[in-house]
């Protein structure tokens, strides 16, 4: 018989208790499997000890738990941090990347295969758009890295979500968003939204859209330049939305929420990391935000992608960088970096994986 879900992770409670009822099983049993999954992590519906055997053989043999499948798994610092690589179904690959540090432990999930931006500095923007992921796509990535977690230190459970990876999520905005709420289901995982983080490369009707929503989700947008001539040369999106667009829905986004936004900035030697662009974006972010207490600037140093003409900015000119911002008042940090030698930044491993077979992916450890 047909099931009305695609996945076990597309499906939300009531559509598997839909499911259930359609075979003729009790109610619990949707509960029982939505812990399984959710709080057990289990991933094979045969370890359902809680289940009847007939019942874990029907799910074995008429649902799937995800469309995605593992390809391979990388590790770098000392295994503390972990890329995975997904193919979909169209042979498309994603990427996630789990962070462990003593105390917490960070996932970093993708949204879409490749992405329609075409930010000048990322990998995954040489790809182009080649799927949105279902809901069901990006739940699994955060089960797989909270399994993962559990190997590596069971007493830690994931502290931050971050839809930083692969994609725009607002440009897959309702399947995103179905995530997140699935992830943020008491019943189920129970992660707590204000641990999660949307990056978006500064889609207005996203954010004014994300203004409304009743999850406090924190909010980071790409900046990278502090004015339109070299912010469109690096992000063909602010042609759409420039910069005074994309600061008046921040400004009427943190008006709304009162929730303090990041503002990214990759820093790209020569490009957009000289002093005067510092005091230029200084000004700029002084001027536009009265409460300087609700934003912030993540300075990113850049991950170098083969084949673009970029370079990364070196650490004197990071830190000069940061200091001229300091000056103007703005709060400002410098993101400390993970997973260099596995190509850990945005769509470095699936481009790398799209040249070759991704059965034979072969990355050079440094
Ligand atoms: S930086 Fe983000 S929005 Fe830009 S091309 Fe890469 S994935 Fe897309």
């Amino acid at each position: 018989m047909t099931t009305p879900i695609a996945t076990l992770y597309d499906a939300t409670l009531p559509d598997l208790e839909a499911l259930l009822a359609e075979w003729g099983q009790p109610r619990y049993r949707a509960r029982q499997i939505y812990r399984q999954l959710y709080v057990n992590l289990v991933d094979d519906p045969q370890h359902m000890t809680d289940l009847p055997r007939a019942l874990r053989d029907r799910l074995s043999s008429d649902t799937a738990l995800t469309s995605i499948a593992l390809v391979q798994v990388q590790q770098g610092d000392q295994g503390m941090t972990r890329k995975a690589l997904f193919r979909l179904p169209n042979d498309a690959v994603v990427e996630t990347v789990l962070m462990v540090y003593a105390d917490r432990a960070t996932v970093c999930v993708s949204t879409q295969a490749g992405c329609a931006m075409g930010c000048v500095f990322c990998a995954t923007g040489t790809l182009g758009l080649l799927r949105n992921l279902s809901t069901g796509d990006i739940v699994a990535q955060t089960m797989w890295a909270a399994r993962e977690l559990r190997g590596i230190n069971p007493d830690l459970h994931l502290t931050n979500l971050v839809f930083m990876g692969m994609g725009e999520p607002f440009a897959n905005y309702n399947r995103w968003w179905a995530a997140v709420e699935r992830l943020h289901d008491p019943q189920g995982f129970d992660f707590g939204a204000r641990r999660m983080t949307v990056s978006t490369v500064g889609l207005v009707p996203g954010i004014r859209r994300l203004a409304d929503e009743d999850l406090p989700i924190n909010l980071a947008i790409s900046l990278h330049a502090p004015n339109d001539t070299l912010r469109s040369e690096l992000m063909p999106v602010n042609n759409r939305y420039p910069l005074a667009d994309l600061l008046d829905a921040t400004r009427e986004y943190i008006s709304k929420t009162r929730r303090r936004v990041s503002f990214e900035y990759v820093l790209l030697q020569g490009r957009n990391d000289t002093p005067e662009l510092a005091h230029e974006l200084g000004r700029l972010l002084r001027d536009e935000h009265a409460e300087p207490l609700l934003y912030h600037v993540n300075l990113i140093p850049w991950n170098p992608v083969p084949g673009t003409p970029l370079d990364r900015s070196s650490r004197n000119r990071v830190l000069a960088f940061q200091r001229a911002l300091q000056e103007h008042g703005v709060p400002c940090t410098v993101r400390v970096e993970r997973g260099v030698e596995i190509a850990a930044a945005c769509g470095q491993l699936a481009g790398q994986a799209r040249q070759s077979q991704p059965s034979s992916i072969n990355v050079e450890f440094v």
